[in-house]
């Protein structure tokens, strides 16, 4: 018992020293969404396919479309990532989204914007 105890002091920890050491997630990882307005033909695939009704499309002008996703409904499925046929959406690795302000969820990539840009609608 001693032995182990002993042993153990000199061991690599088991577990993750998180938020500490930030954690480096897969390439496949399904985090946050990333949306390419450019991309967007507004056939709403995702919107259809989404099993939690987290992502809207709304369409501003001639071929001109925002996203806007409810985190905190969104189950980072990757469904809609899979549904889109112009790859307008992306996963990203992003994996700290917590809030204490559930409006803060709510995220609006807008027309114009480039994939990583995004807008939180603080209404
Ligand atoms: S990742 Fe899944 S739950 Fe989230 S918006 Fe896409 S389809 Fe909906
Ligand atoms: S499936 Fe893709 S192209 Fe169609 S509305 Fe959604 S993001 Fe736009």
């Amino acid at each position: 018992m001693l032995k182990e105890v002993l042993g153990s002091i000199f061991k690599k920890p088991a577990t993750n020293l998180y938020p500490a050491q930030k954690l480096d997630m897969p390439d496949k990882f399904r985090g946050k969404l990333k949306f390419y307005p450019e991309r967007c033909i507004g056939c709403k695939m995702c919107m259809r396919d989404c099993p939690t009704n987290a992502i809207t499309i709304n369409k501003l002008a001639e071929n001109k479309f925002e996203a806007v996703f409810d985190l905190s409904r969104c189950i980072y499925c990757a469904q809609c990532v899979d549904s889109c046929p112009k790859k307008a959406l992306e996963p990203t690795k992003e994996v700290e989204l917590a809030e204490l302000d559930k409006n803060k969820l709510r995220v609006i990539f807008k027309a114009g914007d480039t994939g990583n840009s995004i807008t939180k609608n603080d209404k």
